[in-house]
């Protein structure tokens, strides 16, 4: 099952949908101390409405991927650290450890994320 796509994360209206391939790099918080999970950027993919998606410029750094139509937010880009940040934990997170450079690690936390260390 590791080959496939983790999964789907779709917007609450369903016209943008993205695929989520591989294992997370890392588990974590936002700033909120909301769950949340980071994966390489080069596992998401767009699954469908590529013309809804938007992608927002943040003021602290990177872009909120976002429906154009119900303006949800599906996750948080991040170029520099090549990272996107998803909400929630994944289902078989037994674990993950932590695969983030020491350098992903530094740009993450600038941007107010805490790394949960691994098992
Ligand atoms: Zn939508």
């Amino acid at each position: 099952m590791s080959n496939g796509p983790y999964g789907q994360i779709a917007c609450g209206c369903g016209a943008l949908s993205l695929l989520v391939c591989g294992a997370p790099l890392a588990l974590g918080e936002d700033a909120e101390g909301e769950a949340v999970a980071f994966w390489p950027l080069s596992a998401i993919q767009i699954g469908q409405g590529a013309d809804e998606l938007e992608l927002l410029m943040e003021a602290r750094g990177g872009e909120a991927w976002r429906c154009g139509r119900c303006d949800e937010r599906l996750l948080h880009g991040d170029d520099e650290a090549g990272v996107a940040v998803l909400a929630g934990i994944p289902e078989d997170s037994d674990g993950p450890g932590v695969a983030l450079t020491a350098a992903q690690r530094r740009r993450l936390e600038a941007l107010g994320y805490r790394v949960l260390a691994g098992r």
